[in-house]
């Protein structure tokens, strides 16, 4: 089921918000980033841009280096939580097919277990 586009309604952006408590490991000007409430892995991060956009499919050029920061704060909290040599899974959910529930672009950072390929 598709939920909120908009930013009155996004999960997201009542966390950035503070409006909803969230376990935050990292804030910064463009970005934050919390541990997810049903952790798939022994580490499991979202991080998220201040910017509601909803889907990847709402990107804009403009949005080109935002995304790229995000993957930034992924291999910093790789290196933080201690799984960046082992290696880590990062990822976009998109949408009904790509399993996507909240509607505010988020990159899922998955660490210290193996993961299998392909994905499910
Ligand atoms: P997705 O299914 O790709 O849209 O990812 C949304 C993620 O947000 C899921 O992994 C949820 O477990 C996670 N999530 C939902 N509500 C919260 C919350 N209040 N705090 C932290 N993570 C959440
Ligand atoms: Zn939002």
């Amino acid at each position: 089921m598709r939920m909120a586009t908009s930013e009155d309604d996004c999960l997201f952006c009542k966390i950035r918000d503070g409006k909803i408590p969230a376990q935050k490991v990292h804030e910064d000007d463009r970005a934050l980033a919390f541990r997810d409430i049903k952790p798939m892995a022994p580490t499991h991060l979202v991080i998220v841009p201040r910017k509601h956009i909803a889907t990847l499919n709402d990107l804009t050029v403009e949005d080109e280096a935002l995304v790229g920061h995000l993957h930034l704060i992924a291999r910093d909290l790789a290196a933080r939580e201690g799984f960046a040599a082992q290696g880590y899974r990062t990822l976009f959910n998109t949408n009904s097919h790509g399993g996507q529930t909240v509607f505010h672009i988020h990159l899922h950072l998955l660490g210290g277990r193996h993961f299998a390929w392909p994905p499910g």
